[in-house]
């Protein structure tokens, strides 16, 4: 017997994870020079990282010989001091992707129901599958979250609710009333998960803070990131906000040493940077606006965006991602989300947004 028979069955289908194209790999394949290539595949930040993250990790890079604070004390305690919770309420991961598989070890297996929407964040599905429980596609309304069917799906098997707002790839953003009322309403043995990683990009932010504050909730769990504004994406750090008995359990799974001592650093030093967190505000808001104006004009249709990207109808957008990556643009084609027909651009510097859009011209003779 071989040991590909052992194996976990459900790696047999699991799909990979396709990420955005990183630039060196491209510039690899393609012989072009890596400074010439840009990406606005993977919504990261475009004005690089908080120069206040870049200092605080020089300075922790002496003490690498030690291993990390387990405990993140110094962080867990300055989140909890922004967020109005306390440390008990919060748990840390290697980006909110490792809080996603700390839900599966806990309430994951043969037989349990997990229900998503229709294009929803990639990783759910895996971390599903993974686990060997049933996932429940919801099918989404105008690209985004249908609440009232998502609610209707639920069944007596139904141990977990993803719910990204804005969502990932498609942008949209669910309402405020709806989310609230949703969150009412779901059962109290069905953890309901708000992944909140592009939360800091409204302009008036659903605050669900206050139900966690209260410790009334035990089923929700918010999940937040430092990847996406703060643009610490390399760094890998990411945490989930909940009430601490639910915290305490799923701290069981952690690794005792998740986050290293830079990652550690870098967040903590990114929370103090406000100019930073200011400046790329700005900058989504005016290169959202650009593309957004752009397709109008081009007639190309689009999701309204919400986040820091933008979903567009390009035809095939395998071939439209083909051809922008020989121009040096690395984007994010949508085939693996069933939506053979778009890409995701995420939003860039100027400069970038404009390079961007007249190699699109280009591929699309328009
Ligand atoms: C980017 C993203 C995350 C964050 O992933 P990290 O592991 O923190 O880098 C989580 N959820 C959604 C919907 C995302 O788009």
């Amino acid at each position: 017997m071989s040991i590909f028979s052992s194996l976990n069955p459900s790696l047999k289908t699991l799909p990979v994870y396709q990420p955005g194209r990183p630039i060196e790999e491209v510039a690899r394949e393609l012989g072009l020079p890596a400074a010439d290539i840009i990406k606005l595949a993977s919504n990261e930040n475009p004005l690089g990282p908080s120069p206040l993250a870049l200092a605080a990790m020089q300075n922790a890079l002496a003490h690498i010989n030690l291993y990390p604070d387990g405990n993140a004390f110094y962080l867990k305690q300055k989140l909890a001091e922004k967020l109005g919770v306390e440390p008990k309420n919060l748990i840390l991961g290697t980006g909110s992707n490792e809080i996603i598989e700390f839900i599966g070890h806990a309430l994951m297996k043969p037989g349990a129901e997990v229900i998503v929407s229709q294009f929803c964040f990639a990783v759910y599905p895996i971390v599903t599958h993974l686990f060997g429980a049933n996932l429940i596609t919801v099918p989404a309304r105008s690209y985004g979250h249908d609440l009232r069917a998502m609610q209707a799906a639920i069944t007596p098997q139904t141990r977990v609710v993803f719910v990204a707002n804005p969502n990932n790839p498609t942008g949209t953003l669910a309402r405020f009333e709806d989310v609230l009322r949703f969150i009412n309403e779901v059962p109290e043995g069905v953890l309901l998960v708000m992944d909140e990683a592009y939360v800091d990009f409204l302009e008036e932010p659903l605050d669900l803070l206050p139900m966690v504050r209260e410790d009334k909730k035990p089923n929700l769990i918010l999940m937040r990131t430092f990847s996406k504004i703060y643009g610490l994406a390399g760094l890998r750090i990411g945490y989930g906000i909940g009430h601490p008995e639910l915290i305490a359990a799923l701290e069981k799974i952690r690794q005792p040493f998740n986050l290293n001592s830079l990652a550690q650093a870098g967040a903590l030093a990114a929370l103090d940077d406000a100019e930073h967190l200011r400046a790329t505000r700005l900058n989504n808001k005016t290169g959202l606006k650009f593309f957004e104006h752009a397709f109008q004009e081009m007639n190309l249709e689009t999701v309204p965006s919400a986040a820091n990207f933008i979903l567009v109808r390009v035809g095939d957008g395998q071939r439209v991602f083909n051809e922008l990556q020989r121009r040096g643009v690395i984007v994010r084609p949508m085939g693996g989300y069933q939506l053979p027909e778009w890409v995701r651009i995420s939003i860039g510097t100027t400069q970038e947004n404009f390079r961007c859009l007249a190699a699109l011209k280009q591929v699309l003779h328009l």
